[in-house]
This record gives structure tokens, C-alpha cells and sequence, in this order.
């Protein structure tokens, strides 16, 4: 949410929303007076009136550019209350922590892709940002197919499409079960790319342990607009934060897991834990399995805001034996995990990767898996996202 989540300041990320407006735009009115610094631990330094130059003095006002994800914005904690602004309420900013930005700059959609499916869409956050990519690449001829299968989350949904303005290349599913869906009807037949970024633990969450004494004044009054608050709050009950361990996990005693869907489940011991992390793996696995399957789709993003290995390596693994024991397909190769190398640039620069041992020695799987990690000074939640691919095979069309 921006502001300080177990002893780390966060800063508060903000994407522009190209469908809307522009980061010089913005630059001249929302950030107007803002100090512009070159890395986002200056901006994170700038948490005054508690630390730093500022001290005593209200907060500084303090943005960087982000060097990964474009139209990405990093602003000082407390520096304002974006919510609050016209920018924000008319969708030209939308509150989005950089590494849930991951995903839509991952699956990169081409222009031969056709549409996009969003299979697990509510709020909207990265349903929004594939659009705005789609639009800023002239693509709007390209149609998103955004499935969410919990009604109340649908609404947010189709409102957020809406204030983005993405509402004319987004064709919303409310109440739709993406393992329903048929992937060989007609709807689906040009489908290329799916980004699917399921339910999940929800535990690289800023704020699982929060401490609210660190907070500073406007981030104690959550609007259910934040960073996170937009991206867990939104459409539903304003949930309460629970206090989890610190770091969490790995839990012992009782502990209540906040899945971030909002399903809350009281784990009694690790032992517990690990049921529920396989139970989530499963449906996780059964979605990306069904994602696979599309017959003309070549691009897969898989992503959870879990810090789980289980929930995000093992169940990339999985998922690629799985395609390995199917027929192959006549017209594509295998699905395989889209290589650093060949990844767009922001992500093949960033740094964190996935775990090793969790790719059970696989440094090029290793290295394929995009992890973010709370607390490593990098202003991220806790994040997990891989790309699968395949190529037409030559002398075949994708239609
Ligand atoms: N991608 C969203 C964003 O960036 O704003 C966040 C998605 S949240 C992690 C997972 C969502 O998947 C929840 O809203 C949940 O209701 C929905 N969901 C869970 N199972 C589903 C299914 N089988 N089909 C469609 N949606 C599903």
C-alpha cells in the first residue's frame, strides 16, 4: 500500500494507463512539484516525517521512473493520496505493485497471437494492463477475454475495464469458470496468448504483518484503493488485515491464511499448511493445464503473489510433464518455459529469479521464473511468474 510492511518502507507504485493519459501528462499534473530521483531506494529513503532529510517537516514528495516495467511509477509513502486525485478516479492511474505488472509485459501478446484470454481477471489489474499494452502497440483490433468466476469480484471488475477505458477491446465473463470453458469453440479460435494468474496463498502480500504503529496517518485509513487495496480490496468485503507471523510463513502455531481472493482459512500447523498449499496447487495446476490447451495459443503467463515454491515452481514443473505426456500437436512444438534470454528486456534485466533447488537443479528453468521478493529493498510484493511457449511449426498456420 505504501508505507512500511514488516520494518520496510514500500513505496507506492502507479502505472499510468496509456488508454488514458501519458507519463509526461502526468508528470505535469498529478506529480506536478514531485522531486524526480533515479532509483526506487531513494524514493523509499524519503519516508520522512519518521526518517530521513524531511523529518518533521510532512512528507517529501519523491517519484523514479521504473527502469523494468514501462509507464511505471514509484512515489515516497505518504506522499499523497492518490486515490484522491482526478487521475486516479478517472482510471488515467491505476494503483498497481510493480511486480503485478509482471505478467502482461511477460506474455508480451504478438501481433499474429490474435486474442488474449485473462483467465482469472477480478479486480482487473492485469486485465487493464494488457489492454493499455495492446493499445499503445496499435493493437486495439485484438480482444481481450476477461473470465472471472466469482460474481461480486466480476462487478469490480467490469467497472475497472470501464474506468480504464479498456472497455471497448474487453469482452468481460462475469461469473465465468475459466475451466469451463471450451477451448476449441468459436469464441476461442483466436485465442493466441492466455495470462492466467489464479487464486493462490496470497502470502507475498504487503501488509500480511503489518505493524500498525510504523503507519504512517493516511495509509492507517485504508481506502480499498491502495496498491494492494486495489488489487485485494476492491468489489468485496474491506478486508481486515490479520496479523500473520514475521515474516510469514513458515507458520506454527494457528494461522490465518488470507488467500488473495479473500478466502480465509485457519491453519493449525504446518502440517495444515501444507494440505492447504496442495489442495491451492492442484486447482492451480488444473487451471494451467487447461490454459495449455488451447490449440492455437502460444504464449502462457502463469503468475501468483505466492512466496510458496509449491504454488510457483513445482507447479511449472508439473505443468510442463504434464504437456510432455499429451499428444503432441501437429501444427506446434512442445510447450516449453520461455528462456531469460528471449524475454522482453525489463524482464530479462530484472534480477530475482526462480529457486534453483525448486527447478530441482534446472538453472535454465531456474532462470526462466521471474520471482520478486518482499523486503529485499526493492519496493516489490512477493511474486511468481513464468512464460510457457511453443512455435508454429513451418509450413502451418495458427488459424
Ligand atoms: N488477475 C487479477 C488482477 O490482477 O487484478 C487478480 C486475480 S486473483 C489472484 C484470482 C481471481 O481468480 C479471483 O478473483 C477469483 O475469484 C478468480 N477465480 C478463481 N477460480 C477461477 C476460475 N476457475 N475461473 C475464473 N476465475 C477464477
Amino acid at each position: 500500500d505504501g508505507g512500511v510492511d514488516g520494518g520496510e518502507v514500500h513505496p507506492r507504485w502507479i502505472r499510468v494507463n496509456g488508454l488514458k493519459s501519458s507519463v509526461n501528462e502526468q508528470l505535469d499534473t498529478t506529480f506536478r512539484g514531485f522531486e524526480v530521483v533515479k532509483d526506487v531506494g531513494e524514493v523509499m529513503k524519503a519516508v520522512s516525517p519518521f526518517t530521513g532529510k524531511g523529518k518533521g517537516q510532512g512528507p517529501r514528495r519523491v517519484i523514479c521512473l521504473d527502469p523494468h516495467i514501462p509507464n511505471l511509477i514509484a512515489a515516497s509513502p505518504g506522499s499523497m493520496d492518490f486515490t484522491k486525485t482526478a487521475a486516479y478516479q478517472t482510471g488515467a492511474i491505476i494503483l498497481q505493485d510493480k511486480a503485478s505488472c509482471f505478467p502482461a509485459y511477460l506474455l508480451d501478446p504478438r501481433p499474429g497471437d490474435g486474442d488474449v484470454v485473462d483467465a482469472c481477471s477480478a479486480p482487473g489489474n492485469k486485465t487493464t494492463h494488457l489492454a493499455a499494452i495492446l493499445h499503445e502497440r496499435r493493437r486495439d483490433q485484438q480482444k481481450i477475454l476477461a473470465f472471472e468466476k466469482d460474481k461480486r469480484r466480476a462487478q469490480t471488475l467490469v467497472k475497472m475495464v470501464r474506468t480504464a477505458g479498456s472497455d471497448g477491446i474487453t469482452v468481460v465473463h462475469p461469473g465465468a469458470d475459466f475451466l469451463k470453458t471450451d477451448p476449441f469453440s468459436a469464441e476461442m479460435s483466436r485465442v493466441g496468448a492466455l495470462l492466467l494468474d489464479p487464486s493462490c496463498s496470497g502470502s507475498g502480500i504487503v501488509g500480511r504483518d503489518d505493524t500498525p504503529e510504523f503507519h504512517l496517518p493516511e495509509m492507517a485509513t485504508s481506502t480499498g484503493g491502495g496498491k494492494n487495496g486495489s488489487e485485494r480490496n476492491s468489489g468485496k468485503k474491506n478486508l481486515k488485515r490479520k496479523r500473520a507471523p514475521s515474516p510469514p510463513p513458515p507458520p506454527t502455531a494457528a494461522t490465518v491464511l488470507v488467500d488473495d481472493d479473500g478466502t480465509e482459512t485457519v491453519v493449525a500447523s504446518e502440517k495444515a499448511l501444507e494440505a492447504r498449499l496442495e489442495a491451492l496447487a492442484s486447482f492451480q495446476l488444473a487451471l494451467l493445464q487447461h490454459a495449455l490447451t488451447f490449440p492455437h495459443a502460444t504464449r502462457v503467463t502463469y503468475s501468483t503473489c505466492s512466496i510458496h515454491a509449491r504454488e510457483n515452481e513445482h507447479v511449472v514443473l508439473a505443468a510442463l510433464r504434464w504437456a510432455k505426456t499429451q499428444t503432441p500437436s501437429l501444427n506446434y512444438s512442445p510447450w516449453r518455459l520461455l528462456p531469460r534470454s528471449a524475454q522482453i528486456r525489463g524482464m530479462r534485466d530484472w534480477p530475482v529469479r526462480g529457486d534453483i533447488d525448486a527447478c530441482e537443479g534446472d538453472e535454465e528453468a531456474a532462470q526462466a521464473c521471474i520471482r520478486a521478493q518482499r523486503g529485499d529493498g526493492r519496493g516489490t510484493m512477493g511474486f511468481f511468474v513464468a512464460c510457457f511457449v511453443r512455435d508454429l511449426v513451418p509450413g502451418h498456420t495458427n488459424t
